[in-house]
């Protein structure tokens, strides 16, 4: 079985680690490759940061122009090899082939807004600020610069920092998760054969915590992005704070939709389903909590059974499949698990997706929609993300309340109203405490000219990955003030 070298350094090289774990497909179990792991990775990325400061006092010197020409080539190698990298995020992450594709069309339009990092980084100038006295902000790169990242868009949220930071001059480490380390070998591949780069300007280390821990320590790191569970990104947050640098930390979501009465209820409930079960719920803007108001004669809950039984779950390089399974063995037990507590806190189970076994793929992760009516608000599940497809189904008399409710949640990553009542969404829109908003939108996914916000424990940090924000992340900022006075002038 192929074990898994790391990029250090503008070469493929073995870990220094003894020690490994397996990549698996969660649709049958098939071990795909080895992962280096433990303590042996902390001598890997100590390796990444020496090479990578050394490209780096290279890099920051090249002019904005000529180094945003490397993502112009990156671009073209992604959009060439979309297909064979959406295969290969199926295969280790579980997706559906068409929801894999979609995830590196985001990644491009990264890349594409990062090319234009040269107008987003210019300086600020004001003449005159005083007789003879001008003064100027500049922005300068910060060294390297570490990143996190999770299982559910292996493709994707690397590139929501990686072509920033490259075009404003800093060098970059990826640390991708140990469940998907395929995708990021793949496309790194593809940037060590194309791309004309400085040695170790991007390198890529695998492990786990320990790696992770040598990346928030060591002082040559100077910025980390990070995107995962909000328990870790706590830890990201307060550790690299600790050590001096500065961060970006997105963490977990339980996001809600609140359906007003005034709805189309085809469209809005293929939205519902498309947002809950897509990526088969593992995803940090997927809805989980749905919010009738004034359902009373259940018409949206009998729309929404129907649609979550038709739904086809199965291995997700399989022409029609819409839903694949979950990540893990462990991760299946621990969303079960939870639906039965939610059984046990004594909301009603409407569809129950426990048990799905897929001919042919008998061994995968699978569980089909389900859904859990009226829990508790102050009870467990509808507290807690499960990061599954399980819908929790609650009903509110009044907006008011509704909002109310999601104000006093724990996450704030998105919130959507469906309505064709203006001012309902307009107050919405004001009074909702979360980062992204939909109006009558299911998944409120920012384009990569918009900052990916998050507020409450959705996030930790001040600035945000994509566009302008991720410019000001990887930059900081130098105010000079210039005196030329008059007198001076010569005589020539
Ligand atoms: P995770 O927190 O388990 O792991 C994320 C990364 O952190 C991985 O690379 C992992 O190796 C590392 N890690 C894990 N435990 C660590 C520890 N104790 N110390 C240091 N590093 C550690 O998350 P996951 O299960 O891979 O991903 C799912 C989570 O990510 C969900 O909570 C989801 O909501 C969240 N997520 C958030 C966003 C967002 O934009 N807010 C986007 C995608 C996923």
């Amino acid at each position: 079985m192929e074990k898994l070298k790391n990029y250090i350094n503008g070469k493929w090289v073995d870990s220094n680690s003894k020690e490994f774990i397996d990549v698996i497909n969660p649709a049958n179990q098939e071990v795909l490759a080895k992962v280096p792991y433990g303590k042996g990775t902390v001598k890997d990325v100590q390796k990444a940061i020496e090479s990578g400061h050394l490209a780096y006092l290279e890099w920051k010197d090249v002019p904005t122009m000529k180094r945003v020409q490397p993502l112009f080539k990156l671009k073209t190698l992604l959009e060439k090899n979309k297909h064979q990298i959406a295969k290969i995020i199926t295969t280790e992450c579980g997706k559906t082939l068409k929801e894999s594709e979609g995830e590196i069309q985001r990644a491009i339009e990264n890349v594409e807004v990062a090319c234009g990092s040269y107008v987003m980084n210019q300086s600020e100038f004001s003449e005159n600020i005083a007789p003879g006295i001008d003064e100027f902000m500049i922005r300068q790169p910060l060294g390297v610069c570490g990143c996190i990242t999770p299982f559910n868009f292996p493709g994707m949220i690397p590139f929501w920092f990686l072509p920033y930071a490259i075009a404003t001059g800093n060098a970059f480490i990826i640390k991708p998760s140990e469940k998907v380390p395929l995708t990021m070998r793949f496309i790194i591949e593809l940037i060590d054969k194309h791309l004309d780069l400085p040695e170790g300007l991007i390198s890529m280390v695998h492990g786990g915590k320990e790696s992770v821990d040598q990346i928030l320590e060591n002082s040559k790191v100077k910025a980390i992005s990070f995107v995962g569970s909000s328990e870790v990104a706590k830890y990201i947050y307060s550790q690299a704070s600790k050590y001096g640098k500065r961060v970006q930390a997105q963490g977990g979501a339980k996001n809600p939709l609140v359906i007003m009465p005034d709805v189309d209820l085809e469209t809005t409930t293929q939205i519902i389903i498309d947002s809950v079960y897509g990526c088969a719920g593992q995803r940090c803007l997927a809805a989980s909590v749905i919010i009738p108001i004034c359902d009373d004669k259940g018409l949206l809950k009998e729309s929404l059974i129907d649609s979550a039984q038709k739904r086809k779950v199965g291995y997700g390089l399989e022409k029609n499949t819409e839903m694949g399974p979950v990540i893990t063995p462990n991760s299946k037990i621990r969303i079960e698990n939870l639906i039965q507590e939610g059984i046990a806190e004594g909301s009603n189970l409407l569809v129950d997706g426990r048990n799905k076994s897929i001919s042919g793929y008998e061994k995968g992760n699978f569980i089909a929609p389900t859904i859990l009516e009226g829990l508790p608000l102050n009870g467990k599940i509808l507290n807690t993300e499960i990061f599954g497809p399980v819908m929790n189904l609650i009903e509110f008399k009044k907006l008011e309340s509704a909002i109310d409710f999601i104000n006093k949640g724990r996450y704030g990553n998105m919130a959507c109203i469906f309505t064709k009542d203006g001012l309902s969404a307009r107050k919405f829109r004001n009074e909702v405490m979360a980062g992204n908003v939909g109006i009558n939108i299911g998944v409120a996914a920012p384009v990569a000219q918009f900052p990916f916000s998050g507020w409450k424990e959705s996030f930790f940090g001040d600035l945000h990955g994509q566009g302008r924000h991720a410019i000001e992340f990887f930059t900081q900022t130098k105010v000079v003030v210039e005196r030329w006075p008059k007198e001076w002038t010569r005589k020539f």
